[in-house]
Protein backbone atom coordinates (compact mmCIF):
# COMPACT_ATOMS: atom_id res chain seq x y z
CA UNK A 1 0.00 0.00 0.00
CA UNK A 2 1.25 3.26 -0.88
CA UNK A 3 1.65 5.53 1.64
CA UNK A 4 0.80 5.94 5.85
CA UNK A 5 -1.80 3.20 6.16
CA UNK A 6 -5.21 4.35 6.84
CA UNK A 7 -5.39 2.48 9.83
CA UNK A 8 -3.55 0.10 12.12
CA UNK A 9 -5.83 -2.70 10.48
CA UNK A 10 -3.79 -2.11 7.14
CA UNK A 11 -0.40 -1.91 8.35
CA UNK A 12 1.48 -4.23 5.61
CA UNK A 13 -0.94 -4.09 2.64
CA UNK A 14 1.22 -4.74 -0.49
CA UNK A 15 1.52 -2.59 -2.86
CA UNK A 16 -1.87 -1.97 -5.14
CA UNK A 17 -3.05 -3.05 -8.38
CA UNK A 18 -2.02 -1.45 -11.43
CA UNK A 19 -4.33 1.41 -12.34
CA UNK A 20 -6.96 1.13 -15.29
CA UNK A 21 -5.15 3.24 -18.32
CA UNK A 22 -7.22 2.50 -21.42
CA UNK A 23 -10.44 2.03 -22.56
CA UNK A 24 -12.51 -1.07 -22.13
CA UNK A 25 -16.34 -2.70 -22.05
CA UNK A 26 -17.63 -4.72 -19.37
CA UNK A 27 -20.70 -6.09 -18.26
CA UNK A 28 -20.56 -4.58 -14.72
CA UNK A 29 -18.33 -1.81 -13.43
CA UNK A 30 -18.25 -1.74 -9.65
CA UNK A 31 -16.74 1.61 -8.15
CA UNK A 32 -15.69 1.29 -4.78
CA UNK A 33 -13.80 -1.68 -3.30
CA UNK A 34 -14.63 -1.77 0.34
CA UNK A 35 -17.34 -4.79 1.13
CA UNK A 36 -20.20 -3.36 -0.64
CA UNK A 37 -18.01 -3.29 -4.23
CA UNK A 38 -16.34 -6.53 -3.06
CA UNK A 39 -19.44 -8.19 -2.17
CA UNK A 40 -20.54 -6.89 -5.41
CA UNK A 41 -17.95 -8.22 -7.72
CA UNK A 42 -17.61 -11.88 -5.82
CA UNK A 43 -21.93 -12.30 -6.24
CA UNK A 44 -22.06 -10.98 -9.75
CA UNK A 45 -19.05 -13.14 -10.77
CA UNK A 46 -21.43 -16.09 -9.30
CA UNK A 47 -23.54 -15.22 -12.34
CA UNK A 48 -21.27 -15.28 -15.19
CA UNK A 49 -20.77 -11.49 -15.92
CA UNK A 50 -18.00 -9.50 -16.89
CA UNK A 51 -17.07 -7.53 -13.69
CA UNK A 52 -14.52 -4.74 -12.92
CA UNK A 53 -13.89 -2.73 -9.98
CA UNK A 54 -12.50 0.75 -10.09
CA UNK A 55 -11.04 1.75 -6.54
CA UNK A 56 -9.75 4.99 -6.24
CA UNK A 57 -6.94 4.16 -3.74
CA UNK A 58 -6.67 0.48 -2.37
CA UNK A 59 -9.21 -1.82 -1.59
CA UNK A 60 -10.12 -1.28 2.54
CA UNK A 61 -8.91 2.34 2.31
CA UNK A 62 -12.45 3.96 3.40
CA UNK A 63 -14.26 2.69 6.45
CA UNK A 64 -13.98 -1.01 5.52
CA UNK A 65 -10.26 -0.65 6.26
CA UNK A 66 -10.50 1.55 9.43
CA UNK A 67 -13.48 -0.19 11.46
CA UNK A 68 -13.48 -1.47 14.89
CA UNK A 69 -14.50 -4.50 13.82
CA UNK A 70 -18.14 -5.34 15.77
CA UNK A 71 -19.97 -7.81 13.41
CA UNK A 72 -23.18 -6.71 14.66
CA UNK A 73 -27.03 -7.47 13.70
CA UNK A 74 -27.50 -3.39 14.13
CA UNK A 75 -29.82 -1.81 11.80
CA UNK A 76 -31.16 1.59 11.79
CA UNK A 77 -30.61 4.06 15.34
CA UNK A 78 -31.94 1.20 17.49
CA UNK A 79 -34.62 -1.48 18.32
CA UNK A 80 -37.24 0.08 19.70
CA UNK A 81 -36.88 3.72 16.99
CA UNK A 82 -37.19 1.32 14.65
CA UNK A 83 -40.13 -0.31 15.86
CA UNK A 84 -41.68 2.85 16.32
CA UNK A 85 -40.76 4.17 12.80
CA UNK A 86 -41.36 0.80 10.67
CA UNK A 87 -44.03 -1.21 12.71
CA UNK A 88 -43.31 -4.61 13.82
CA UNK A 89 -43.75 -6.32 10.77
CA UNK A 90 -41.39 -4.09 8.74
CA UNK A 91 -38.16 -4.26 11.12
CA UNK A 92 -39.28 -8.17 11.56
CA UNK A 93 -38.18 -7.90 7.82
CA UNK A 94 -35.37 -5.77 8.56
CA UNK A 95 -34.06 -7.55 11.08
CA UNK A 96 -34.29 -10.72 9.49
CA UNK A 97 -32.35 -8.96 6.89
CA UNK A 98 -29.36 -8.50 8.66
CA UNK A 99 -29.40 -11.55 10.91
CA UNK A 100 -29.20 -13.26 6.92
CA UNK A 101 -26.72 -11.08 6.27
CA UNK A 102 -24.43 -12.15 9.18
CA UNK A 103 -25.47 -15.63 8.07
CA UNK A 104 -23.54 -14.47 4.52
CA UNK A 105 -20.34 -13.05 6.00
CA UNK A 106 -19.57 -15.86 8.00
CA UNK A 107 -20.24 -18.29 4.96
CA UNK A 108 -18.30 -16.08 3.01
CA UNK A 109 -15.54 -15.90 5.86
CA UNK A 110 -15.33 -19.84 6.11
CA UNK A 111 -15.78 -20.35 1.82
CA UNK A 112 -12.55 -18.37 1.11
CA UNK A 113 -11.04 -19.12 4.11
CA UNK A 114 -10.34 -15.59 5.09
CA UNK A 115 -7.77 -15.74 7.81
CA UNK A 116 -9.29 -12.30 10.08
CA UNK A 117 -9.59 -13.63 13.28
CA UNK A 118 -13.47 -13.83 13.63
CA UNK A 119 -14.33 -14.66 16.77
CA UNK A 120 -18.22 -15.80 16.52
CA UNK A 121 -18.76 -14.36 20.79
CA UNK A 122 -21.59 -11.97 20.08
CA UNK A 123 -21.92 -8.18 21.07
CA UNK A 124 -22.89 -6.76 24.19
CA UNK A 125 -25.15 -3.57 24.39
CA UNK A 126 -23.55 -2.75 27.80
CA UNK A 127 -25.09 -0.12 30.88
CA UNK A 128 -22.62 2.23 32.84
CA UNK A 129 -25.31 3.16 35.12
CA UNK A 130 -28.75 2.35 35.86
CA UNK A 131 -29.78 5.04 34.79
CA UNK A 132 -29.31 3.22 31.48
CA UNK A 133 -30.89 -0.09 32.48
CA UNK A 134 -34.31 1.62 31.05
CA UNK A 135 -33.04 1.49 27.40
CA UNK A 136 -31.68 -2.37 27.71
CA UNK A 137 -35.28 -3.38 29.15
CA UNK A 138 -36.94 -1.75 26.16
CA UNK A 139 -34.29 -2.92 23.63
CA UNK A 140 -34.72 -6.30 25.06
CA UNK A 141 -38.22 -6.51 24.92
CA UNK A 142 -38.78 -5.35 21.40
CA UNK A 143 -35.95 -7.56 20.29
CA UNK A 144 -38.20 -10.34 21.81
CA UNK A 145 -40.85 -9.15 19.56
CA UNK A 146 -39.03 -8.89 16.31
CA UNK A 147 -37.22 -12.03 16.68
CA UNK A 148 -33.56 -10.76 17.29
CA UNK A 149 -31.39 -13.16 18.86
CA UNK A 150 -30.77 -11.58 21.99
CA UNK A 151 -31.03 -11.71 25.52
CA UNK A 152 -30.53 -9.66 28.92
CA UNK A 153 -27.62 -10.46 30.95
CA UNK A 154 -27.82 -9.76 34.66
CA UNK A 155 -24.81 -8.28 36.71
CA UNK A 156 -23.61 -11.87 37.82
CA UNK A 157 -24.09 -12.95 34.37
CA UNK A 158 -21.74 -10.15 32.98
CA UNK A 159 -19.60 -10.55 35.84
CA UNK A 160 -19.58 -14.68 34.86
CA UNK A 161 -18.59 -13.74 31.37
CA UNK A 162 -15.55 -11.45 32.49
CA UNK A 163 -16.48 -8.30 31.03
CA UNK A 164 -15.08 -5.24 32.55
CA UNK A 165 -16.74 -4.04 35.44
CA UNK A 166 -17.43 -0.70 34.12
CA UNK A 167 -20.79 -2.51 32.20
CA UNK A 168 -22.94 -3.28 34.63
CA UNK A 169 -25.84 -4.89 32.80
CA UNK A 170 -26.70 -5.81 28.85
CA UNK A 171 -28.34 -6.85 25.73
CA UNK A 172 -26.24 -9.57 24.37
CA UNK A 173 -27.00 -10.10 20.54
CA UNK A 174 -25.70 -13.80 19.83
CA UNK A 175 -24.89 -13.00 16.00
CA UNK A 176 -21.74 -12.04 14.77
CA UNK A 177 -18.82 -11.24 16.82
CA UNK A 178 -15.35 -9.06 15.97
CA UNK A 179 -12.89 -9.38 13.41
CA UNK A 180 -10.11 -7.82 12.21
CA UNK A 181 -11.65 -5.53 9.53
CA UNK A 182 -8.00 -5.34 7.43
CA UNK A 183 -7.65 -8.82 6.76
CA UNK A 184 -10.92 -9.30 6.12
CA UNK A 185 -11.38 -6.82 3.51
CA UNK A 186 -8.12 -8.35 1.81
CA UNK A 187 -9.52 -11.25 1.74
CA UNK A 188 -12.38 -10.17 -0.02
CA UNK A 189 -10.20 -8.79 -2.70
CA UNK A 190 -8.42 -11.65 -2.80
CA UNK A 191 -11.85 -13.86 -3.34
CA UNK A 192 -12.93 -10.94 -6.03
CA UNK A 193 -9.85 -11.50 -7.70
CA UNK A 194 -10.15 -15.40 -7.44
CA UNK A 195 -13.97 -15.32 -9.18
CA UNK A 196 -12.33 -13.87 -12.45
CA UNK A 197 -13.33 -9.87 -11.18
CA UNK A 198 -10.91 -7.30 -12.71
CA UNK A 199 -9.53 -4.69 -10.26
CA UNK A 200 -7.94 -1.63 -11.36
CA UNK A 201 -7.03 0.85 -7.79
CA UNK A 202 -5.58 4.02 -7.91
CA UNK A 203 -7.98 4.64 -10.34
CA UNK A 204 -10.41 7.51 -9.01
CA UNK A 205 -13.94 7.48 -11.06
CA UNK A 206 -14.50 11.29 -12.15
CA UNK A 207 -17.73 11.07 -13.95
CA UNK A 208 -20.33 8.70 -14.50
CA UNK A 209 -22.26 9.40 -17.90
CA UNK A 210 -26.06 7.68 -17.59
CA UNK A 211 -26.71 6.21 -20.21
CA UNK A 212 -26.57 2.67 -21.76
CA UNK A 213 -23.95 1.70 -22.07
CA UNK A 214 -22.82 4.12 -18.61
CA UNK A 215 -19.40 5.88 -19.38
CA UNK A 216 -17.25 6.45 -16.74
CA UNK A 217 -14.29 8.27 -16.68
CA UNK A 218 -11.22 7.61 -14.78
CA UNK A 219 -7.74 9.78 -15.21
CA UNK A 220 -6.16 6.70 -17.33
CA UNK A 221 -9.52 5.23 -19.35
CA UNK A 222 -13.22 4.93 -19.91
CA UNK A 223 -14.90 2.00 -18.91
CA UNK A 224 -18.11 1.15 -20.78
CA UNK A 225 -20.77 -1.01 -19.12
CA UNK A 226 -24.22 -1.84 -19.41
CA UNK A 227 -24.88 -1.37 -15.83
CA UNK A 228 -22.80 0.36 -12.96
CA UNK A 229 -23.00 -0.53 -9.14
CA UNK A 230 -21.84 1.93 -6.21
CA UNK A 231 -20.09 0.87 -3.60
CA UNK A 232 -18.93 4.92 -2.53
CA UNK A 233 -20.50 4.34 0.56
CA UNK A 234 -19.58 8.45 2.10
CA UNK A 235 -17.98 9.27 -1.26
CA UNK A 236 -21.23 9.04 -3.65
CA UNK A 237 -22.32 12.53 -3.11
CA UNK A 238 -19.20 13.70 -4.84
CA UNK A 239 -19.99 11.93 -7.81
CA UNK A 240 -23.17 13.87 -8.03
CA UNK A 241 -24.97 11.04 -7.20
CA UNK A 242 -27.41 10.80 -4.53
CA UNK A 243 -27.05 13.92 -2.97
CA UNK A 244 -30.20 13.91 -0.63
CA UNK A 245 -29.82 10.12 -0.14
CA UNK A 246 -27.12 9.79 2.36
CA UNK A 247 -24.56 12.14 3.99
CA UNK A 248 -20.83 11.95 5.32
CA UNK A 249 -19.82 12.27 8.60
CA UNK A 250 -16.52 11.33 10.68
CA UNK A 251 -15.91 8.80 13.68
CA UNK A 252 -12.78 8.22 15.00
CA UNK A 253 -10.78 5.05 17.23
CA UNK A 254 -7.75 4.22 18.95
CA UNK A 255 -5.88 1.17 19.67
CA UNK A 256 -3.85 0.43 22.85
CA UNK A 257 -0.61 -1.16 23.26
CA UNK A 258 -0.94 -5.39 24.30
CA UNK A 259 -2.76 -5.32 27.51
CA UNK A 260 -0.46 -7.94 29.69
CA UNK A 261 -1.52 -10.37 32.09
CA UNK A 262 -1.50 -7.85 34.89
CA UNK A 263 -3.55 -5.21 33.36
CA UNK A 264 -6.31 -7.43 32.28
CA UNK A 265 -6.51 -8.89 36.04
CA UNK A 266 -6.98 -5.43 36.83
CA UNK A 267 -9.97 -4.79 34.68
CA UNK A 268 -11.27 -8.26 34.90
CA UNK A 269 -11.59 -8.56 31.28
CA UNK A 270 -11.62 -11.78 30.20
CA UNK A 271 -14.69 -12.35 28.34
CA UNK A 272 -14.01 -11.67 24.05
CA UNK A 273 -17.72 -10.40 23.41
CA UNK A 274 -17.10 -7.20 21.60
CA UNK A 275 -19.18 -4.18 23.73
CA UNK A 276 -20.58 -1.25 22.98
CA UNK A 277 -22.59 1.36 25.71
CA UNK A 278 -26.16 1.88 25.74
CA UNK A 279 -25.39 6.35 25.17
CA UNK A 280 -27.56 7.37 22.37
CA UNK A 281 -23.55 8.19 20.53
CA UNK A 282 -22.28 5.02 21.60
CA UNK A 283 -19.04 4.15 22.95
CA UNK A 284 -17.49 1.06 21.50
CA UNK A 285 -14.58 -1.30 22.83
CA UNK A 286 -13.24 -4.88 21.65
CA UNK A 287 -10.02 -6.99 22.54
CA UNK A 288 -7.87 -7.70 19.25
CA UNK A 289 -6.44 -11.06 18.46
CA UNK A 290 -3.14 -9.65 20.48
CA UNK A 291 -5.18 -8.65 23.45
CA UNK A 292 -4.87 -4.67 22.36
CA UNK A 293 -8.01 -2.87 23.11
CA UNK A 294 -9.63 -0.96 20.11
CA UNK A 295 -12.40 1.57 21.22
CA UNK A 296 -13.76 4.96 20.06
CA UNK A 297 -16.41 7.07 21.51
CA UNK A 298 -19.22 9.52 20.71
CA UNK A 299 -17.89 11.42 18.76
CA UNK A 300 -18.96 12.43 15.41
CA UNK A 301 -17.96 15.30 13.31
CA UNK A 302 -19.89 16.71 9.78
CA UNK A 303 -18.35 18.97 7.89
CA UNK A 304 -20.65 22.19 6.64
CA UNK A 305 -22.05 21.02 3.02
CA UNK A 306 -20.35 17.27 3.57
CA UNK A 307 -16.80 18.62 3.01
CA UNK A 308 -14.27 15.66 3.91
CA UNK A 309 -12.56 16.23 7.12
CA UNK A 310 -9.06 16.37 7.79
CA UNK A 311 -8.08 14.21 11.94
CA UNK A 312 -8.14 16.33 14.74
CA UNK A 313 -6.15 15.86 17.59
CA UNK A 314 -9.13 17.55 20.05
CA UNK A 315 -11.46 14.47 18.88
CA UNK A 316 -8.54 11.81 19.68
CA UNK A 317 -7.70 13.51 22.80
CA UNK A 318 -11.60 13.46 23.90
CA UNK A 319 -11.77 9.81 22.98
CA UNK A 320 -8.65 9.05 24.62
CA UNK A 321 -10.81 10.70 28.06
CA UNK A 322 -13.54 8.99 27.45
CA UNK A 323 -11.71 5.33 27.54
CA UNK A 324 -9.42 6.69 30.65
CA UNK A 325 -12.77 7.24 32.37
CA UNK A 326 -14.57 4.30 31.56
CA UNK A 327 -11.28 1.90 32.32
CA UNK A 328 -9.66 4.10 35.78
CA UNK A 329 -7.45 0.52 36.20
CA UNK A 330 -5.79 1.02 33.39
CA UNK A 331 -4.10 4.27 33.33
CA UNK A 332 -1.10 2.88 33.17
CA UNK A 333 -1.54 1.35 29.93
CA UNK A 334 -0.41 3.23 26.99
CA UNK A 335 -2.64 4.22 23.50
CA UNK A 336 -0.33 3.72 20.51
CA UNK A 337 -2.75 4.50 17.75
CA UNK A 338 -5.68 7.14 16.21
CA UNK A 339 -7.71 7.54 13.32
CA UNK A 340 -10.67 8.00 11.54
CA UNK A 341 -13.31 7.44 8.97
CA UNK A 342 -16.03 8.36 6.73
CA UNK A 343 -19.32 6.98 7.04
CA UNK A 344 -23.07 7.40 5.40
CA UNK A 345 -26.46 8.40 6.93
CA UNK A 346 -29.52 8.31 5.87
CA UNK A 347 -31.78 10.46 8.22
CA UNK A 348 -33.59 7.35 8.89
CA UNK A 349 -30.55 5.68 10.01
CA UNK A 350 -31.42 2.38 6.92
CA UNK A 351 -29.15 1.81 4.36
CA UNK A 352 -30.19 3.54 0.56
CA UNK A 353 -30.54 0.32 -1.55
CA UNK A 354 -31.95 0.33 -5.23
CA UNK A 355 -31.37 1.57 -8.93
CA UNK A 356 -31.23 5.27 -10.69
CA UNK A 357 -30.43 6.46 -13.84
CA UNK A 358 -32.15 7.28 -16.72
CA UNK A 359 -32.00 3.85 -17.86
CA UNK A 360 -32.56 2.11 -13.99
CA UNK A 361 -28.80 0.64 -14.59
CA UNK A 362 -27.35 2.52 -12.01
CA UNK A 363 -27.64 -0.10 -8.76
CA UNK A 364 -26.24 1.27 -4.84
CA UNK A 365 -26.39 -0.22 -1.61
CA UNK A 366 -24.96 3.03 0.19
CA UNK A 367 -25.31 4.75 4.11
CA UNK A 368 -24.89 2.33 6.60
CA UNK A 369 -24.67 4.49 9.87
CA UNK A 370 -21.71 3.40 11.14
CA UNK A 371 -22.76 -0.47 11.38
CA UNK A 372 -22.08 -1.91 7.77
CA UNK A 373 -19.71 -4.80 8.13
CA UNK A 374 -22.65 -7.74 8.28
CA UNK A 375 -24.90 -5.76 5.63
CA UNK A 376 -22.16 -3.77 3.18
CA UNK A 377 -21.02 -7.77 3.52
CA UNK A 378 -24.08 -8.20 2.13
CA UNK A 379 -24.49 -5.90 -0.26
CA UNK A 380 -23.51 -8.06 -3.52
CA UNK A 381 -27.00 -10.39 -2.91
CA UNK A 382 -28.89 -7.52 -2.74
CA UNK A 383 -27.43 -5.58 -5.61
CA UNK A 384 -27.81 -8.86 -7.46
CA UNK A 385 -30.79 -9.84 -6.40
CA UNK A 386 -32.35 -6.24 -8.43
CA UNK A 387 -30.12 -6.62 -11.15
CA UNK A 388 -31.61 -10.26 -11.61
CA UNK A 389 -35.18 -8.51 -10.96
CA UNK A 390 -35.30 -11.31 -7.78
CA UNK A 391 -37.21 -10.73 -4.62
CA UNK A 392 -34.96 -10.90 -1.50
CA UNK A 393 -34.45 -10.23 1.99
CA UNK A 394 -33.51 -6.69 1.15
CA UNK A 395 -36.65 -5.88 -0.20
CA UNK A 396 -37.27 -4.12 2.92
CA UNK A 397 -34.22 -1.73 2.00
CA UNK A 398 -35.23 -0.94 -1.28
CA UNK A 399 -39.08 -1.07 -1.19
CA UNK A 400 -39.16 1.93 1.45
CA UNK A 401 -40.02 5.44 0.87
CA UNK A 402 -36.69 7.40 2.27
CA UNK A 403 -36.84 10.89 3.63
CA UNK A 404 -35.01 13.36 1.40
CA UNK A 405 -32.25 15.26 3.35
CA UNK A 406 -32.39 18.90 3.71
CA UNK A 407 -29.85 21.39 1.77
CA UNK A 408 -27.80 23.60 3.69
CA UNK A 409 -27.61 25.11 5.57
CA UNK A 410 -30.83 23.26 7.01
CA UNK A 411 -28.79 20.00 7.08
CA UNK A 412 -25.39 21.32 9.16
CA UNK A 413 -28.71 22.78 11.36
CA UNK A 414 -30.33 19.04 11.55
CA UNK A 415 -26.95 17.54 12.92
CA UNK A 416 -25.87 20.46 15.44
CA UNK A 417 -29.00 19.52 17.21
CA UNK A 418 -29.43 15.71 16.54
CA UNK A 419 -25.46 15.13 17.96
CA UNK A 420 -26.73 18.26 20.54
CA UNK A 421 -29.39 16.53 22.21
CA UNK A 422 -27.82 13.05 21.98
CA UNK A 423 -24.56 14.69 23.53
CA UNK A 424 -26.53 16.32 26.19
CA UNK A 425 -28.34 12.93 27.34
CA UNK A 426 -25.01 11.07 26.95
CA UNK A 427 -23.30 13.55 29.33
CA UNK A 428 -25.91 13.38 31.78
CA UNK A 429 -25.36 9.67 32.44
CA UNK A 430 -21.97 9.80 32.64
CA UNK A 431 -22.29 13.06 35.12
CA UNK A 432 -24.04 10.42 37.32
CA UNK A 433 -21.09 7.19 36.44
CA UNK A 434 -18.86 10.00 37.74
CA UNK A 435 -20.82 11.04 40.99
CA UNK A 436 -21.17 7.61 42.20
CA UNK A 437 -17.42 6.78 41.49
CA UNK A 438 -17.00 9.69 44.41
CA UNK A 439 -19.18 8.70 46.72
CA UNK A 440 -17.97 4.81 46.08
CA UNK A 441 -14.50 6.35 47.29
CA UNK A 442 -15.61 8.54 50.21
CA UNK A 443 -13.83 6.90 53.17
CA UNK A 444 -15.57 4.39 55.18
CA UNK A 445 -17.99 5.80 58.04
CA UNK A 446 -15.70 5.86 61.14
CA UNK A 447 -16.41 2.63 63.49
CA UNK A 448 -16.11 0.68 59.79
CA UNK A 449 -13.75 -1.88 59.57
CA UNK A 450 -13.05 -5.44 57.97
CA UNK A 451 -12.71 -5.49 53.97
CA UNK A 452 -13.82 -3.27 51.52
CA UNK A 453 -16.77 -5.00 50.41
CA UNK A 454 -16.73 -2.16 46.93
CA UNK A 455 -15.56 -3.50 43.23
CA UNK A 456 -11.65 -1.78 43.17
CA UNK A 457 -13.24 0.61 40.00
CA UNK A 458 -15.14 2.46 42.93
CA UNK A 459 -12.32 2.03 45.29
CA UNK A 460 -8.97 3.08 43.87
CA UNK A 461 -9.84 5.92 41.01
CA UNK A 462 -6.18 6.45 39.83
CA UNK A 463 -5.49 10.50 39.11
CA UNK A 464 -5.98 12.01 35.68
CA UNK A 465 -9.57 10.74 35.22
CA UNK A 466 -10.55 13.16 32.65
CA UNK A 467 -14.13 14.94 32.32
CA UNK A 468 -16.05 15.12 29.41
C1 LIG B 1 -14.07 4.40 12.45
C2 LIG B 1 -15.17 3.49 11.99
C3 LIG B 1 -15.62 2.46 12.82
C4 LIG B 1 -16.64 1.60 12.38
N1 LIG B 1 -16.96 0.53 13.15
C5 LIG B 1 -17.87 -0.37 12.70
C6 LIG B 1 -18.15 -1.55 13.44
O1 LIG B 1 -17.52 -1.84 14.45
N2 LIG B 1 -19.13 -2.37 12.98
C7 LIG B 1 -19.80 -2.12 11.81
O2 LIG B 1 -20.69 -2.89 11.45
N3 LIG B 1 -19.50 -1.04 11.06
C8 LIG B 1 -18.55 -0.17 11.46
N4 LIG B 1 -18.24 0.91 10.70
C9 LIG B 1 -18.93 1.09 9.41
C10 LIG B 1 -18.40 0.15 8.33
O3 LIG B 1 -17.01 0.18 8.32
C11 LIG B 1 -18.96 0.62 6.97
O4 LIG B 1 -20.36 0.64 7.04
C12 LIG B 1 -18.54 -0.29 5.81
O5 LIG B 1 -17.15 -0.49 5.83
C13 LIG B 1 -18.98 0.34 4.50
O6 LIG B 1 -18.36 -0.36 3.45
P1 LIG B 1 -18.42 0.20 1.97
O7 LIG B 1 -17.71 -0.75 1.11
O8 LIG B 1 -19.82 0.53 1.62
O9 LIG B 1 -17.68 1.61 2.04
P2 LIG B 1 -16.13 1.95 2.15
O10 LIG B 1 -15.39 0.91 2.86
O11 LIG B 1 -16.04 3.34 2.68
O12 LIG B 1 -15.63 1.90 0.66
C14 LIG B 1 -15.87 2.89 -0.29
C15 LIG B 1 -14.73 2.81 -1.28
O13 LIG B 1 -15.06 3.59 -2.43
C16 LIG B 1 -13.86 4.19 -2.91
N5 LIG B 1 -14.26 5.33 -3.73
C17 LIG B 1 -14.97 6.41 -3.34
N6 LIG B 1 -15.17 7.25 -4.36
C18 LIG B 1 -14.58 6.69 -5.45
C19 LIG B 1 -14.43 7.10 -6.82
N7 LIG B 1 -14.94 8.24 -7.26
N8 LIG B 1 -13.75 6.28 -7.66
C20 LIG B 1 -13.24 5.10 -7.22
N9 LIG B 1 -13.34 4.68 -5.93
C21 LIG B 1 -14.00 5.47 -5.06
C22 LIG B 1 -13.15 4.59 -1.62
O14 LIG B 1 -11.78 4.84 -1.81
C23 LIG B 1 -13.43 3.39 -0.74
O15 LIG B 1 -12.42 2.40 -0.82
C24 LIG B 1 -17.25 1.80 11.11
C25 LIG B 1 -16.80 2.83 10.27
C26 LIG B 1 -15.76 3.66 10.70
C27 LIG B 1 -15.27 4.74 9.79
Amino acid sequence: MSGTPVSPWMEGVPSRAPALACDIDCDVAVVGAGFTGLSTAIALREHGLRVVVLERETAGFGASGRNAGHLTPWIGKDLPTLVMLFGRQRTRELIALVQTAIGHVERTIEKHAIDCAYEPVGNVMAAVHPKQYAMLEKAAKAGAEVGADCEMLEPEEMRRRGLPRAFLRGVLERRGGILHPGRYVRGLRAAALAAGAEIYEGTPVTRVEDGEPALLHTPGGRLRARMVALGTNAWTADLGLLKSAVMRLHVYLFRTAPLTQAQRRAVDWHGREGIYTAHEMLESYRLTDDDRIVGGAKTVRYGYGGRALADDPKTFAFIDAAFRDRFPELHDVAITDHWGGPIAFALDFLPAVGRAGKKGNLYYSVGYAGHGIALAGYAGTMIADLMLGQDGPGRGLWGRRRIPLPPEPLRWLVVRALTGVFGATDRRVDRKVRASLRTLSAPAPPGTSGPDPRPALYREPPDGISNL
